[in-house]
């Protein structure tokens, strides 16, 4: 018998096993294998695979592989049950929603070991994170539908979301897609992963019991191929993805001019900053709730330690010794810090990334862990910015450690990644963790703590970590399909361009052609050579006959100008207050340039007065549409800061020359970014005489960069560019297309509209739905109160 001087000796806790039997009976119920979940019922199981428990490699379920037919039928049975749906009141969505939550909650035992027999996870961490997110999920969408059309008036629903999840956190991906979507009025068909399907299944029992409408909810299982099935079926309106940017980048590709919604939620290389002044004893608690929490299977997990020089050898001892108690072992153990991994296929994937790590000359230190698919809890130290376990998501228990003396040299480490997900930063001085959090390129940045989630907040990323958030307000706008523009119609393909020879040129001299405007000079086009202006009298005039070189030029330009989205919005108010005022002083030059295209006197003056209002509407705007504060949990807000999204490519429509320039540029202008806009290619001579006006009127060298010439050639160089960030593109259906294709190379957000016909002097040229377009949210996590 153990006698109290026993367990003195050691402190070790006693066994603490959770009882599979309950999960037991149920897969012994559905020993014949599980269907899909379709149209309110579950199909008849075929095309089994096999489904692990990861911690033992038995065979614990089968499930159906879903091929296209499968896809098809759930897609049906959404699409047919989603008009009704949909007509349902907010508050008869929400009583659904509630029931959920509340049947979640009463089966929360059985779906916690279950998630931890599939996935692996520590069964404190499905008990005590997951599910109980899972349930605050739901209530918090109820009160979403709710409320929905007073907080999101003219709101309406895509249709039919197609979501694929990810194997990391299998319930909680599904809570935080199926509520937003069920909320909103959507119907969702869901593919959760291949290695772990079952708590996905087990939710459509929840579904079916509480009687949620048939067709509301459609699960189907399989693996990357039925994924891809429901991303590319024609009849879902709204895609939403979590998982590997590989794959991001494959759906961008694949859903590019089908005009579906999407968002991604990517991967991630996030970084966690220790500051000479942190906390260190809670900064390594920090490491065990980021790194080692789930195995390290956590897209935002902090897996590059950034620690000040003066006490990194204090931070790596604590560290070490902290790793050394770390238990990893069997995932129904209650005492259990590290889980199995996955599957052993991403066991491999950690062990080779590791190897490859090592051979580059990192060092490693471990902890203990059982043999199997487990991998011990690993800190590396001696790893260079370039290594692959700097650069690369390892997906695992693996976090590296790098020094770094000044903030800024943090920041620049921090930033020095394809990705932006999130990041944590540790220091006792408010200001500089504050200050970092701004400067850091992430969507979701901890102070003082790390991997915190709340239903109120949104979650999402910066750059190739993704876009569009998850939770929060801006997740239910995801949700919710853009209000549309009352006219619309795709322009037609525009002739190529025929280049004059620059010297001489009939009817004029390139002397008197406008040239490109770049870094706040006029600058002549790389080409030398200019194209004619049709007017209302023959030529009215030459453009320059810009090319990929001068967008290059007007990029770089651009990046060089990022000094505009540090300044406050009451002073971007200022600038743009001016060129309105300098415009409405060169009113009657501008109205003369639009009547010499062709225009009626009357239809000049209202493009030029509406210009001039627009100006002065996004300048009182600048210091206006801002964030929130969410009260996440009891001991920290959040705040969700509307960012720039940065370098904006804008390619203008062909009408309204002044207007719809102006009402394009506003928008991203007023809210901190700078621009590369193509005005419209028939006549751009009104965006040109504009940069006079910009000259006088205060805005910085390279925040408004314009290049005239064929509008399909320079929007392909600026969707292709690496350093632009976001691309708007309104001309034809198949340049949207080709904009949205050529983004999946740095996964830019994009905004295109075959929109020609949008009527940009009412109410569709100007409004909220600009201003979000020009904006990401950042939610900075920071303590407050006790
Ligand atoms: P994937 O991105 O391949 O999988 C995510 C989901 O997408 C799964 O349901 C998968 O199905 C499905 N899928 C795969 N291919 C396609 C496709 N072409 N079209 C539509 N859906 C598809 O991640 P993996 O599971 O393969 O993991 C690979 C690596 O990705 C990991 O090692 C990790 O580094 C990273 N990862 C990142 C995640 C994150 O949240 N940041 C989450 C998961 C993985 P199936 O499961 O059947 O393959």
């Amino acid at each position: 018998m153990t006698i109290i001087q026993d367990i003195l000796k050691t402190m070790d806790y006693g066994p603490a096993p959770e009882s599979p039997a309950i999960v037991d009976d149920w897969l012994a119920e559905h020993a014949d294998g599980f269907g899909h979940f379709i149209g309110g019922a579950f199909t008849g199981p075929s095309a089994l695979f096999e489904v692990t428990n990861p911690a033992t490699g038995k065979v614990i379920a089968k499930v159906s592989q879903g091929r296209a037919e499968d896809v098809d039928a759930a897609v049906k049975a959404a699409r047919s049950a989603q008009p009704g749906w949909a007509a349902l009141s907010g508050h008869e969505r929400a009583r659904y929603l509630y029931a959920i939550a509340r049947h979640v909650q009463q089966h929360s035992r059985f779906l916690a070991v279950l998630e931890t027999i599939d996935n692996g996870k520590p069964i404190r961490e499905s008990r005590d994170i997951d599910i109980p997110l899972v349930v605050r999920h739901f209530y918090h969408h109820a009160g979403w539908a709710e409320i929905l059309e007073d907080e999101f008036p003219d709101a309406r629903p895509h249709g039919v979301c197609g979501q694929v999840i990810p194997w990391n956190f299998p319930l909680l991906m599904l809570a935080w897609k199926v509520a937003p979507a069920l909320a909103a009025g959507n119907t969702v068909v869901l593919k959760p992963a291949e290695y772990t399907p079952l708590t996905a299944l087990a939710f459509a029992g929840i579904a079916h019991e509480i009687g949620l409408p048939k067709g509301v909810l459609n699960i189907v299982t399989g693996d990357g191929e039925t994924g891809a099935a429901v991303t590319g079926h024609k009849d879902v309106n709204k895609v939403a993805f979590t998982g590997s940017t590989q794959v991001g980048k494959i759906i961008r590709r694949q859903t590019a001019g089908s005009g579906k919604g999407l968002t991604l939620e990517l991967g991630g290389k996030s970084p966690f900053i220790v500051f000479a002044d942190a906390d260190l004893d809670a900064a390594v608690e920090g490491v065990v709730d980021s790194i080692w929490f789930n195995q390290g299977e956590v897209c935002c997990a902090g897996s590059r330690i950034l620690v000040a020089e003066a006490v990194a050898e204090r931070f790596e001892q604590l560290l070490r010794r902290r790793l050394a108690t770390l238990i990893a072992g069997d995932p129904l153990e209650k005492s259990t810090d590290v889980g199995a991994v996955v599957h052993p296929v991403q066991l491999e994937r950690i062990r080779s990334l590791v190897e490859q790590g090592v051979a580059e000359g990192a060092v490693l230190h471990q902890g203990e862990a059982p043999g199997g698919c487990f991998y011990p809890p690993t800190l590396v130290t001696n790893v260079q910015p370039a290594s692959i376990l700097a650069t690369e998501e390892i997906f695992g228990p693996v976090v590296t450690l790098t020094t770094f003396r000044t903030p800024e040299d943090a920041v620049s480490l921090a930033n020095n990644t394809r990705y932006g997900l999130a990041a944590s930063i540790w220091s006792e001085n408010i200001n500089l963790a504050i200050d970092i959090a701004a400067q850091v390129r992430a969507g979701v940045t901890w102070v003082n703590c790390a991997n915190l989630f709340d239903a109120g907040a949104g979650f999402g990323g910066y750059r190739e970590s993704g876009f569009g958030r998850e939770g929060g307000r801006e997740g239910m706008r995801a949700y919710l399909a853009e209000p549309r523009p009352k006219s619309r119609s795709s322009e037609s393909d525009l002739p190529a361009l025929k280049p004059y020879p620059s010297d001489p040129v009939a009817g004029g001299t390139i002397d008197r052609t406008a040239k490109l405007y770049i870094g706040g000079k006029q600058a002549r086009p790389d080409s030398g050579y200019v194209y004619p202006i049709a007017g209302a009298k023959g030529n009215s005039g030459l453009a320059s006959l810009g090319n990929r070189k001068d967008i290059r030029n007007a990029v770089e330009a651009a990046c060089k100008a990022a000094g505009w989205g540090a300044q406050t919005g009451h002073n971007r108010a200022q600038v743009l207050y001016y060129v309105a005022e300098n415009l409405a002083a060169r009113s009657a030059e501008f109205v003369d340039r639009l009547i010499s295209f062709g225009q009626t006197k009357k239809a000049a003056e209202s493009e030029v007065e509406t210009s001039i209002r627009r100006i002065f509407w996004y300048a009182a705007q600048a210091d206006k549409f801002d964030g929130a504060v969410h009260q996440t949990k009891s001991s920290h807000v959040t705040l969700a800061m509307y960012e720039p999204l940065g370098v904006i490519g804008i390619a203008c429509p062909i009408r309204m020359p002044l207007l719809g320039f102006v009402s394009l540029i506003l928008p991203a202008l007023a809210m901190g970014n700078r621009v590369v806009a193509v005005p419209s290619q028939t006549h751009p001579l009104a965006a040109t005489d504009l940069y006079q006006v910009l000259d006088t009127s205060d805005i910085p060298g390279g925040v408004v960069n314009i290049v005239t010439g064929e509008r399909e050639t320079l929007t392909k160089t600026l969707a292709n560019h690496d350093a632009v960030d976001a691309m708007w593109y309104f001309g034809t259906k198949d340049g949207g297309r080709k904009v949205e294709e050529a983004s999946a190379g740095n996964l830019k957000q994009t905004w295109v509209e075959d929109g020609a016909a949008r009527d940009w002097l009412g109410a569709d040229g100007q409004g909220r739905t600009f201003l979000h377009h020009a904006t990401q949210v950042k939610n900075i996590w920071i303590p407050y109160g006790e």
